[in-house]
């Protein structure tokens, strides 16, 4: 994949500085080994007037640990990760496509989501607070993306899924949920989940909705291949199909629990995952992606 030359998105808020660093989150520790030190130096004044001074910076609106309070926007004091420009780039070449796919398809102007990257935890707009450990996810309450990049390395090293079309594909996968989120696709299958009371299963909505974002990634690949700046390489698309494998229910689950549990799927096996991810890519036409109609997933 080549993006380097292609535009920056301007809707990735760096909020790695709050949650995971803020003061009781990691900057609790930094905070917690300091006042030791005070303390073993300077006694218990010491640390009186050490807590006193981080109160009063505090109030000033200045944190002494040096994370920031949350408002830091991309390449602040929130922390900077490795795949940053990439995300950015990325991030780009979906407000583009999707830009273009929604005019193509009638369906008026493409808002474009917000693409939080975090760290540890976050408080997110409407789906409370949320740990790295869910991975990346889509909240439809705020239209924001959340990412927390130790997922690409997990997707390296646990999951035997590397490279940046690997990572691509996770971000187009969330941003798929975006577009069944502003398309009304969401609340239509929200609404007929509530009336089954499903949740889960290998035929459920849930796992339809999962795929019909993986499809929605694979338009975006076709498409955003035609962009200027963007190109797609040789072993770009396999990238993207072994990340699909390692992320569908029944490898995931072997690989947890040793065993496969279809009643409890939520995105579908690692099968059908390629399947719609490729049915997308090779047509470039979000209306190849009606899952919830599909007789065969
Ligand atoms: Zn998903």
């Amino acid at each position: 994949m080549r993006w380097e030359d292609y535009r920056r998105s301007s809707n990735v808020v760096n909020r790695r500085g709050e949650g995971g660093r803020s003061f009781g989150g990691g900057g609790g520790m930094v905070g917690l080994m300091l006042l030791r030190a005070i303390f073993s130096r300077f006694g218990i004044v010491g640390v009186v007037v050490a807590v006193g001074a981080f109160f009063l910076l505090s109030q000033m609106g200045v944190n002494p640990l040096g994370s920031s309070g949350g408002q830091s926007v991309r390449g602040g004091e929130g922390g900077t990760s490795p795949y940053d420009a990439e995300i950015d780039a990325i991030l780009a070449t979906t407000e583009d496509v999707w830009t273009e796919q929604f005019q193509a398809n009638g369906l008026g102007d493409y808002p474009e989501p917000t693409l939080n990257l975090f760290a540890g935890g976050v408080q997110t707009q409407g789906c409370g607070f949320a740990n790295a450990a869910v991975g990346p996810f889509y909240c439809p309450g705020g239209q924001q993306v959340y990412l927390d990049t130790s997922f690409f390395e997990q997707l390296d090293r646990q999951l035997g899924a590397p490279g940046d079309f690997a990572r691509a594909y996770v971000i187009a996968h969330e941003v798929g949920h975006h577009v069944q989120t502003v398309t009304g696709i969401s609340q239509q299958v929200s609404q007929m989940q509530a009336r089954t009371g499903e949740r889960s299963g290998a035929d459920s909505a849930q796992v339809r909705m999962e795929l019909m974002a993986d499809c929605f990634a694979g338009v975006w690949a076709n498409n955003a291949q035609r962009l200027d700046g963007f190109t797609l390489e040789e072993g770009d698309i396999q990238e993207g199909l072994r990340a699909a494998q390692a992320i569908g229910d029944d490898a995931l689950q072997r690989k947890s629990q040793g065993r496969v549990v279809p009643d409890s799927f939520t995105h579908g096996t690692s099968e059908q995952r390629q399947r719609w991810l490729s049915v997308g890519y090779r047509s470039g036409d979000m209306r190849a992606c009606d899952t919830l109609s599909a007789q065969d997933l």
